[in-house]
Parts: C-alpha cells; structure tokens; sequence
C-alpha cells in the first residue's frame, strides 16, 4: 500500500526552502487526495476539468487547485469559479478565454506560460521565441482578468540528466528574458514550474521554484 504522508514527506525533504509543491493527484480517487490534505498538503494538480471538478466538489474547499493539462478553450468555464492557477496556458486564444470566463466570476485568474523546449514533438506550449513575441504584440496587456505569473515547461523524458538539466536552463533563461523585458514591473512573475517524479531534484537545483510530483507521492496512475 502507498503510505502516501511518508511520500510527502521525503519529497518535501529534498525541497530547497521557498520552491512551493504540487501534488498531481490526477487519475487517483479523492481518497488519495485526502490523505495527502490529511498530512497536511494544500496545493493539488490536475489535468481533466471534468475529473478535476468531480473532485473538487467532494474535497475541502481551502485546496489550491492547479491546472497543468492541456485545456481546451470550451472546458475553461467549468473550473473558472475556482481554479487557482492555470499552468499550461500555451496560446493566446486559451488566454483571451480564461479572461473573459475570470470576467464572468469576478475573479482574476493566474497563469503561467507554457514553453516548449523539450525534444518531443508532441508537447504543447510556446517555443521561447514564440512566447516573446506573443507578449511583444501586447494583446495580452489588455486581459485585466488573468495574471502571468510565470512559466512552465517539461523537460524530456530521458534518462540523460545532463540534457534534462540543459533544457531546465534554457527555460530559466527564457523566464529571466521574459521578466526583464515584460515584467520587469510585475513581482507577481516569478514562478517557474518544472520537476517531475523522475527529475524534479534536478529541476530544483536548476531555477524550479515549483516542482509537480505525482507518482512518487501516490504511486502509479491507473488509466480506465
Ligand atoms: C502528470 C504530470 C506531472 C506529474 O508526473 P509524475 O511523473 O507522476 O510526477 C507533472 N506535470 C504534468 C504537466 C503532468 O501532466
């Protein structure tokens, strides 16, 4: 059985001071999410807005939501009542619907951009280039309803650490070259969101300041 407080722990022991978790709780039962609340974790990502607002409705209502899946632009109204962040916002189309759904809500909505700089070809997100000059347009200036708060990108599912932690530089230095042109005003952009189960000590040691560790904290998913 998964004692899923000890996992917490030891993950959390491996955290510098000041890089926030995310527990992706993603496929596994609301009991699952539960325990990890019950040890005391409060910060919780998913990556299905349906699951996600099963879910949501039988847990306590002071968890911090994250969404890190890809989100179709149709599915934003359901979780814009609650969702804390919105990690994987990897265009403007999706970013000009979070701010009218914010809207609707009367909320202001944080995000954060998504990169691709991983090898694979079937990621989502903004290449840096492209993400530069999205926001050099200034559309995005106008959303009074979303907050970028940052970046986020996976890194390559690849066993090389030293290519992993290539690509978590190339994102840092994307970030510090978005925030010194776009945001040098802003001290709300400020995250950058890499490290999973497999590779999130790398990602700490290479400008994470938030990590999102599924596995290693509940176990294996089981896909129905
Ligand atoms: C599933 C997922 C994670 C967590 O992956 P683990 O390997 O289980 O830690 C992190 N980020 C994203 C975007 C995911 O989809």
């Amino acid at each position: 059985m998964t004692d899923i407080a000890t996992n917490l722990r030891e993950v959390k022991a491996q955290l510098p001071e000041g890089v926030r978790l995310i527990a992706v709780s993603k496929y596994h039962p609301a009991a699952s999410i539960q325990a990890a609340y019950n040890a005391g974790q409060r910060c919780f990502g998913e990556s299905h807005a349906q699951e996600l607002d099963r879910k949501a409705a039988l847990l306590p209502r002071d968890i911090e939501w994250h969404f890190i899946g890809h989100l179709q632009t149709n599915k934003v109204k359901y979780i814009a009542p609650y969702i804390a962040m919105i990690q994987s916002v990897d265009s403007l189309r999706l970013m000009h619907e979070i701010d009218k759904q914010a809207a609707k809500c009367g909320r202001v909505i944080d995000i954060l951009l998504e990169l691709h700089i991983a090898q694979e070809a079937t990621k989502y997100g903004f290449t840096p280039s492209a993400c530069r000059e999205m926001l050099a347009a200034g559309e995005w200036r106008a959303m009074s309803h979303v907050r970028i708060c940052g970046v986020m990108m996976m890194a390559s599912n690849v066993d090389d650490e030293e290519a992993i932690a290539r690509e978590f530089d190339a994102a840092r230095a994307c970030f510090e070259g978005l925030r010194h042109d776009f945001f040098a005003d802003s001290p709300s952009f400020c995250h950058c969101s890499w490290g999973m189960s497999h590779d999130f000590p790398i990602a700490v040691r290479h400008g994470s300041t938030m990590v999102r560790v599924g596995t290693t904290i509940f176990g294996e998913r089981e896909y129905r």
